[in-house]
């Protein structure tokens, strides 16, 4: 398949210089923008031949190609042989961690100073939007503090390029159960916010909330030692209470959780999503189901993870741990729960977010088909953005085109040519 056409690149070099570098784009992008792929995926279906029409940072029209002439003064970027998608959701990232094989997490931790973290972040947001991610909930700074909210504001007012940010600050941890963990005479600074019981709890949670956390996550089971296997933490009254407190001011909660006890608890507490559920078991899935809550299995993770431990992966037999996590997630589908795309990115490179995407696709039972739906307008639903993850008039302009046809080769979303957000090609 074609990826360009010669009249494709010239249109878009012209875009390139009209478009990138400038502060206040709102004034000098051309306000109509008319793509013609070979295809449109608009979150749902495939269609072959149609045409999207943008306006400022909307989607004004999307058909047929014959249907949908350029209004006058309108550009027009041809893109044979692309694929036009909703621009990408990732489920789950860490903008300020960098891959574990690179610094391990409890180094990264107490060791990197916030600036150099956060100068590190602005390039992982920026490869996060050339991949073709225009949202990310980045669920956790990791010891960063509240900077994930000053790196939203620097994108959000286009200081930096990046995707547009749910952020999740601090996170909540029950004392003594995260890390890092030195000897029992030193007290080191922990990668989230400890609080325990009703007070602390709803001073926490508060606290984020008005530092500018979207979202509250919070560590519902964690190995409390390093040996020895999760277990549940907070309470089931103390999730309620999180619950509570975040719903009242209009936040979600998300909960990391890979214990039956654990994903039990924060289901019961109303959470939005669970992130890994690998301990996940049929009678927890189905709960999950009735109470509607996502799952963000994080396979990608895990895979990574394994890999840095030493399992060369295609020579070795699978580990047990992957074999468990195979299990789970056939267990999840099975029980129809809603699955959430998200990698944990961050654990693994930057910019390599479609791993999550790849790997449920070829390793985790889901078609390519159910897994575009997901990463678009699956989790714009399980995440609550009704203005974005489909192509539709009056959605959000983020866009994306990749060369061939993802719904029946998934890897095509590496091969991402153009880059729309709110109407501004950000990427070709
Ligand atoms: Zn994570």
């Amino acid at each position: 398949m074609r990826i360009f056409g010669a009249s494709a690149i010239f249109s878009l070099v012209l875009f390139s210089h009209l478009s990138l570098g400038q502060s206040t784009p709102s004034t000098t992008f051309p306000t109509q923008l008319l793509l013609r792929p070979a295809a449109v995926f608009d979150g749902e279906t495939l269609h072959l031949g149609w045409a999207v029409l943008v306006e400022n940072d909307k989607i004004k029209a999307v058909g047929p190609s014959a249907q949908l002439a350029a209004p006058a003064g309108a550009r027009t970027l041809e893109l044979p042989g692309l694929t036009l998608l909703p621009g990408l959701i990732e489920g789950h990232s860490h903008m300020l961690l960098h891959p574990y094989n690179e610094t391990p997490w409890n180094d990264q931790v107490l060791q990197e100073s916030q600036a150099l973290r956060v100068a590190r972040a602005t390039a992982h947001a920026r490869r996060t939007l050339e991949a073709g991610f225009t949202t990310a909930r980045d669920l956790g700074s990791e010891g960063a503090g509240f900077a994930d909210v000053g790196l939203k504001q620097a994108i959000d007012q286009n200081i930096i390029p990046g995707p547009r940010l749910l952020v999740a600050t601090r996170a909540l941890v029950a004392t003594g159960s995260y890390g890092p963990k030195l000897s029992t005479d030193v007290d080191v600074p922990q990668g989230a916010q400890e609080a325990d019981g009703v007070d602390d709890i709803i001073r926490a949670v508060r606290e984020q909330i008005g530092k500018g956390a979207d979202i509250i996550k919070v560590y519902a089971d964690y190995r409390w030692g390093a040996n020895e296997p999760s277990r549940a933490t907070f309470s089931q009254d103390e999730l309620n209470l999180i619950v509570q407190t975040a719903r009242s001011a209009g936040r979600p909660v998300v909960a990391h959780a890979s214990t039956p006890e654990g994903m039990r608890r924060a289901t019961l507490a109303g959470v939005q999503t669970i992130e890994h559920g690998d301990g996940g078991t049929p009678e927890v899935f189905k709960l999950m189901k009735q109470r509607g809550v996502a799952l963000c299995p994080t396979v990608a993770a895990g895979d990574a993870i394994s890999q840095y431990r030493g399992w060369h992966k295609g020579q070795d037999p699978v580990p047990e741990r992957i074999q468990q996590k195979r299990q789970s997630v056939k267990a999840a589908l099975q029980s129809g729960v809603e699955i959430a795309v998200g990698g944990d990115v961050g654990v693994f490179t930057h910019g390599e977010n479609v791993r999550e995407a790849v790997l449920l696709a070829q390793e985790y039972g889901m078609s390519p088909l159910q897994v575009l739906r997901a990463v678009t307008s699956g989790n714009a639903h399980a995440f609550q953005l009704p203005d974005r993850g489909r192509i539709q008039p009056g959605l959000l302009a983020d866009l994306m085109a990749v060369s061939g046809d993802p719904t029946q080769d998934i890897t095509t979303l590496r091969q991402v040519r153009l880059v729309v957000k709110g109407g501004v090609i950000v990427k070709q």
